[in-house]
Protein backbone atom coordinates (compact mmCIF):
# COMPACT_ATOMS: atom_id res chain seq x y z
CA UNK A 1 0.00 0.00 0.00
CA UNK A 2 2.95 2.64 1.14
CA UNK A 3 6.36 2.04 -0.56
CA UNK A 4 9.04 4.78 0.70
CA UNK A 5 12.05 4.14 -1.61
CA UNK A 6 15.55 5.49 -0.27
CA UNK A 7 13.57 8.71 0.94
CA UNK A 8 15.82 11.63 3.07
CA UNK A 9 14.69 14.66 4.08
CA UNK A 10 17.08 17.53 4.70
CA UNK A 11 14.91 20.59 6.17
CA UNK A 12 18.86 22.61 6.29
CA UNK A 13 21.71 21.59 6.31
CA UNK A 14 22.51 20.33 10.01
CA UNK A 15 19.18 18.23 10.28
CA UNK A 16 18.69 15.35 8.68
CA UNK A 17 15.42 14.00 9.45
CA UNK A 18 15.20 11.18 7.15
CA UNK A 19 17.84 9.24 5.51
CA UNK A 20 17.83 6.51 3.04
CA UNK A 21 14.39 4.72 4.47
CA UNK A 22 13.17 2.40 2.26
CA UNK A 23 9.81 0.66 3.61
CA UNK A 24 6.87 -1.07 2.72
CA UNK A 25 3.57 -1.06 4.11
CA UNK A 26 1.13 -3.77 3.16
CA UNK A 27 -2.64 -3.43 2.99
CA UNK A 28 -4.45 -4.87 6.48
CA UNK A 29 -0.86 -3.98 8.54
CA UNK A 30 -0.59 -2.54 11.96
CA UNK A 31 2.70 -0.92 11.90
CA UNK A 32 4.30 0.83 15.17
CA UNK A 33 7.00 3.77 14.46
CA UNK A 34 9.33 4.05 17.76
CA UNK A 35 11.56 6.60 18.32
CA UNK A 36 13.10 9.01 20.45
CA UNK A 37 11.45 12.59 20.21
CA UNK A 38 13.50 14.03 16.64
CA UNK A 39 13.71 10.63 15.37
CA UNK A 40 11.86 11.37 12.15
CA UNK A 41 8.65 9.95 12.80
CA UNK A 42 6.05 12.93 11.99
CA UNK A 43 8.51 13.69 9.15
CA UNK A 44 7.81 10.17 8.03
CA UNK A 45 4.33 10.76 8.25
CA UNK A 46 4.33 13.98 6.65
CA UNK A 47 5.51 12.43 3.57
CA UNK A 48 2.94 9.85 3.00
CA UNK A 49 0.46 12.92 3.34
CA UNK A 50 2.80 14.80 0.99
CA UNK A 51 2.58 17.81 3.80
CA UNK A 52 6.43 17.62 3.17
CA UNK A 53 8.45 16.84 0.37
CA UNK A 54 11.50 14.10 0.32
CA UNK A 55 14.58 15.66 -0.56
CA UNK A 56 15.78 12.58 -2.35
CA UNK A 57 13.81 9.46 -3.29
CA UNK A 58 10.41 8.81 -3.43
CA UNK A 59 6.80 7.64 -1.50
CA UNK A 60 4.39 5.70 -3.52
CA UNK A 61 0.58 4.99 -2.24
CA UNK A 62 -0.65 1.95 -3.88
CA UNK A 63 1.14 2.82 -7.77
CA UNK A 64 0.65 6.66 -7.44
CA UNK A 65 3.75 8.96 -7.18
CA UNK A 66 2.05 11.44 -3.80
CA UNK A 67 4.58 14.21 -4.48
CA UNK A 68 3.95 14.36 -8.58
CA UNK A 69 0.17 14.62 -7.20
CA UNK A 70 -1.64 18.18 -8.10
CA UNK A 71 -3.63 19.68 -5.41
CA UNK A 72 -6.97 18.53 -6.64
CA UNK A 73 -5.76 14.59 -7.06
CA UNK A 74 -4.07 15.00 -3.37
CA UNK A 75 -7.09 15.93 -1.86
CA UNK A 76 -8.69 13.17 -3.24
CA UNK A 77 -5.49 10.78 -1.70
CA UNK A 78 -5.84 12.67 1.32
CA UNK A 79 -9.74 11.53 1.84
CA UNK A 80 -8.34 7.91 1.78
CA UNK A 81 -6.18 8.34 4.86
CA UNK A 82 -7.63 9.16 8.18
CA UNK A 83 -5.07 10.89 11.00
CA UNK A 84 -5.23 11.24 14.07
CA UNK A 85 -3.04 13.71 16.26
CA UNK A 86 -1.73 13.81 19.76
CA UNK A 87 -3.50 17.25 20.24
CA UNK A 88 -7.10 15.57 18.91
CA UNK A 89 -7.47 19.07 16.91
CA UNK A 90 -11.27 18.81 17.50
CA UNK A 91 -13.73 21.31 17.03
CA UNK A 92 -14.25 22.95 20.13
CA UNK A 93 -17.73 24.60 19.69
CA UNK A 94 -19.05 21.40 18.15
CA UNK A 95 -20.34 18.60 19.94
CA UNK A 96 -19.35 14.91 19.36
CA UNK A 97 -22.00 14.80 17.03
CA UNK A 98 -21.24 17.66 14.80
CA UNK A 99 -17.98 17.24 15.37
CA UNK A 100 -18.51 13.78 12.73
CA UNK A 101 -21.21 15.39 11.22
CA UNK A 102 -18.93 17.99 9.80
CA UNK A 103 -16.21 15.57 8.52
CA UNK A 104 -18.71 13.93 6.69
CA UNK A 105 -20.05 17.31 5.27
CA UNK A 106 -17.09 18.11 4.10
CA UNK A 107 -17.05 14.30 2.34
CA UNK A 108 -20.57 15.15 0.44
CA UNK A 109 -22.57 13.01 2.81
CA UNK A 110 -26.05 13.14 3.11
CA UNK A 111 -28.05 13.89 6.18
CA UNK A 112 -29.79 10.67 6.34
CA UNK A 113 -26.30 8.82 6.12
CA UNK A 114 -25.02 11.15 9.04
CA UNK A 115 -28.13 10.72 11.04
CA UNK A 116 -27.68 7.01 10.69
CA UNK A 117 -23.69 6.71 11.14
CA UNK A 118 -22.69 9.25 13.46
CA UNK A 119 -24.52 6.86 16.80
CA UNK A 120 -22.95 3.92 15.15
CA UNK A 121 -18.92 5.22 15.22
CA UNK A 122 -19.63 6.88 18.62
CA UNK A 123 -20.61 3.51 19.55
CA UNK A 124 -17.39 1.54 17.93
CA UNK A 125 -15.34 3.94 20.16
CA UNK A 126 -17.78 3.62 23.34
CA UNK A 127 -18.92 7.25 23.10
CA UNK A 128 -22.37 6.53 22.48
CA UNK A 129 -23.19 8.74 26.05
CA UNK A 130 -20.87 11.79 24.79
CA UNK A 131 -22.80 12.29 21.63
CA UNK A 132 -24.11 15.53 22.87
CA UNK A 133 -20.98 16.44 25.07
CA UNK A 134 -18.59 19.08 23.82
CA UNK A 135 -15.16 18.47 23.85
CA UNK A 136 -14.14 20.93 26.79
CA UNK A 137 -16.97 18.08 29.11
CA UNK A 138 -14.68 14.81 28.34
CA UNK A 139 -11.89 13.46 29.36
CA UNK A 140 -8.71 13.56 27.42
CA UNK A 141 -9.09 9.87 26.65
CA UNK A 142 -12.76 10.53 25.36
CA UNK A 143 -11.47 13.61 23.56
CA UNK A 144 -9.07 11.25 21.46
CA UNK A 145 -11.61 8.63 21.17
CA UNK A 146 -13.85 11.00 19.48
CA UNK A 147 -10.88 11.95 17.17
CA UNK A 148 -10.35 8.39 16.12
CA UNK A 149 -14.23 8.31 15.21
CA UNK A 150 -13.78 11.31 13.25
CA UNK A 151 -10.96 10.05 11.30
CA UNK A 152 -12.84 6.56 10.35
CA UNK A 153 -16.17 7.81 9.68
CA UNK A 154 -15.50 8.10 5.91
CA UNK A 155 -13.84 4.62 5.44
CA UNK A 156 -10.03 5.26 5.13
CA UNK A 157 -7.99 2.55 3.66
CA UNK A 158 -5.39 4.05 6.32
CA UNK A 159 -5.34 5.41 10.22
CA UNK A 160 -2.22 7.38 10.42
CA UNK A 161 -2.29 8.31 14.34
CA UNK A 162 1.01 10.33 15.19
CA UNK A 163 1.71 10.22 19.05
CA UNK A 164 -1.93 9.73 20.02
CA UNK A 165 -1.21 8.81 23.97
CA UNK A 166 1.19 11.35 24.23
CA UNK A 167 -1.17 13.77 25.91
CA UNK A 168 -2.75 10.58 27.82
CA UNK A 169 -2.23 8.50 31.13
CA UNK A 170 -1.67 4.29 30.70
CA UNK A 171 -4.90 3.56 31.48
CA UNK A 172 -6.58 5.68 28.68
CA UNK A 173 -3.50 5.02 26.99
CA UNK A 174 -4.48 1.44 26.37
CA UNK A 175 -7.89 1.97 25.33
CA UNK A 176 -6.57 3.93 22.19
CA UNK A 177 -4.46 1.17 21.64
CA UNK A 178 -7.28 -1.35 21.83
CA UNK A 179 -9.47 0.73 19.64
CA UNK A 180 -6.83 1.12 16.44
CA UNK A 181 -6.24 -2.51 16.64
CA UNK A 182 -10.35 -3.26 16.56
CA UNK A 183 -9.83 -0.85 13.76
CA UNK A 184 -7.09 -2.53 12.18
CA UNK A 185 -9.44 -5.81 12.69
CA UNK A 186 -12.20 -4.59 11.04
CA UNK A 187 -9.73 -4.51 7.82
CA UNK A 188 -8.44 -0.49 8.21
CA UNK A 189 -4.46 -0.39 7.73
CA UNK A 190 -2.72 1.42 10.46
CA UNK A 191 0.60 3.30 11.46
CA UNK A 192 0.83 4.67 14.70
CA UNK A 193 3.97 6.70 16.21
CA UNK A 194 5.19 6.55 19.69
CA UNK A 195 8.10 7.87 21.64
CA UNK A 196 7.32 5.51 23.92
CA UNK A 197 8.30 1.67 24.01
CA UNK A 198 5.62 0.70 26.60
CA UNK A 199 2.84 1.80 24.37
CA UNK A 200 3.64 -1.00 21.91
CA UNK A 201 3.61 -3.75 23.97
CA UNK A 202 0.36 -4.50 24.05
CA UNK A 203 -0.14 -4.15 20.38
CA UNK A 204 2.30 -7.57 19.13
CA UNK A 205 2.22 -6.53 15.71
CA UNK A 206 4.98 -5.18 13.33
CA UNK A 207 7.66 -2.68 15.01
CA UNK A 208 9.77 -0.27 12.89
CA UNK A 209 12.26 1.72 15.24
CA UNK A 210 13.88 5.29 13.79
CA UNK A 211 16.81 6.49 15.24
CA UNK A 212 18.01 10.15 13.64
CA UNK A 213 16.14 9.67 11.06
CA UNK A 214 17.27 5.68 9.80
CA UNK A 215 15.73 2.54 10.50
CA UNK A 216 17.66 0.69 12.52
CA UNK A 217 15.00 -1.90 13.10
CA UNK A 218 12.04 -3.52 11.72
CA UNK A 219 11.01 -6.39 14.20
CA UNK A 220 8.14 -8.16 12.02
CA UNK A 221 5.78 -8.88 14.88
CA UNK A 222 5.32 -9.42 18.39
CA UNK A 223 6.74 -7.59 21.49
CA UNK A 224 9.26 -4.96 21.08
CA UNK A 225 12.57 -6.67 23.31
CA UNK A 226 15.75 -4.97 23.43
P1 LIG B 1 9.81 13.11 15.66
O1 LIG B 1 8.43 13.15 15.10
O2 LIG B 1 10.37 11.72 15.72
O3 LIG B 1 9.91 13.82 16.97
P2 LIG B 1 10.48 14.98 13.53
O4 LIG B 1 10.15 14.31 12.26
O5 LIG B 1 9.50 15.99 14.07
O6 LIG B 1 10.79 13.87 14.65
O7 LIG B 1 11.88 15.70 13.41
C1 LIG B 1 13.04 15.07 12.87
C2 LIG B 1 14.16 16.12 12.77
O8 LIG B 1 13.84 17.10 11.81
C3 LIG B 1 14.44 16.87 14.07
O9 LIG B 1 15.82 17.11 14.16
C4 LIG B 1 13.69 18.16 13.87
O10 LIG B 1 14.27 19.20 14.60
C5 LIG B 1 13.82 18.39 12.38
N1 LIG B 1 12.67 19.12 11.81
C6 LIG B 1 11.39 18.71 11.82
N2 LIG B 1 10.60 19.59 11.18
C7 LIG B 1 11.41 20.60 10.76
C8 LIG B 1 11.21 21.82 10.05
N3 LIG B 1 10.00 22.17 9.61
N4 LIG B 1 12.28 22.59 9.79
C9 LIG B 1 13.52 22.24 10.22
N5 LIG B 1 13.79 21.11 10.88
C10 LIG B 1 12.75 20.30 11.17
Amino acid sequence: MIYFNNVSKIYNRNSRALEDVTLTVTAGEFVSIVGHSGAGKSTLVKMILADEHPSDGTVFFESVNVHKLKNKELTKLRRRIGVVFQDFRLLSNKTAYENIAFAMEAAGKTNEEIASDVPHVLELVDLADKIYSFPNQMSGGEQQRLAIARAIINQPELIIADEPTGNLDPINTYEIIQILKKINDLGTTVILTTHNRGVIDSVGKRVITLEKGKIIRDDKEGKYVI
